[in-house]
């Protein structure tokens, strides 16, 4: 059957241990890991999503978190269609840490770039550290889209990646 391929090249970033590689191995996977080990460098994973007539290829770079890595990562950035800048909702370090990232980041993304923010573990809100307006206030201001994701219950995380490609391509 005649049906439309759209590639999409995503990379996650943000400070070690807010839940990247569990993010994506829930998305990819569906499938959660209570001790997961760090990520050392850049590895990535594909996922195809099929929305009516369209195959979303999903090629998905996850990053380590180590200040050592900043250089290497902004290699995978530049011609990404999106970046997902994850934080951990308990943290207000790890937010701190999503500004500098994006701080980074605007330097060497192109204009057509969709940056999301997920504000992960959601499933701990009761230790949630940044107000939800506060968080959203900062996406609408860096222009992101911003989702809650938890990749221990599995919320949000298939959401924030068909909001990327819609994001890119309206009319599937
Ligand atoms: P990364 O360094 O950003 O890739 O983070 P990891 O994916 O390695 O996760 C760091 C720790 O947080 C691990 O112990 C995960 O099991 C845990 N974690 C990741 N996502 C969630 C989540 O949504 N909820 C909770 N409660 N824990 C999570």
């Amino acid at each position: 059957m005649w049906h439309n391929n759209v590639n999409v090249k995503v990379v996650l970033l943000g400070d070690s241990g807010v839940g990247k590689s569990s993010v994506l191995l829930r998305f990819v996977d569906n499938y959660f890991k209570q001790d997961s080990s760090p990520t050392i460098g850049i590895s990535s994973l594909k996922k195809t999503l099929h929305v009516n007539d369209t195959h979303i290829h999903f090629d998905i770079w996850d990053t380590a978190g180590q200040e050592r890595y900043r250089s290497l990562t902004s290699m995978y950035c530049r011609d990404a269609n999106a970046v997902i800048l994850v934080y951990d909702i308990t943290s207000r370090n790890s937010f701190n840490g999503l500004k500098a990232w994006y701080c980074g980041l605007k330097e060497i993304i192109k204009n057509s770039t969709i940056i999301a923010i997920a504000g992960n573990k959601e499933d701990l809100v009761e230790r949630e550290e940044i107000p939800i307006d506060e968080a959203k206030e900062y996406a609408n201001f860096i222009g992101a889209i911003y989702a809650k994701t938890s990749a221990k219950s599995n919320v949000g995380v298939e959401k924030i990646f068909m909001d990327i490609a819609k994001g890119l391509c309206p009319d599937i």
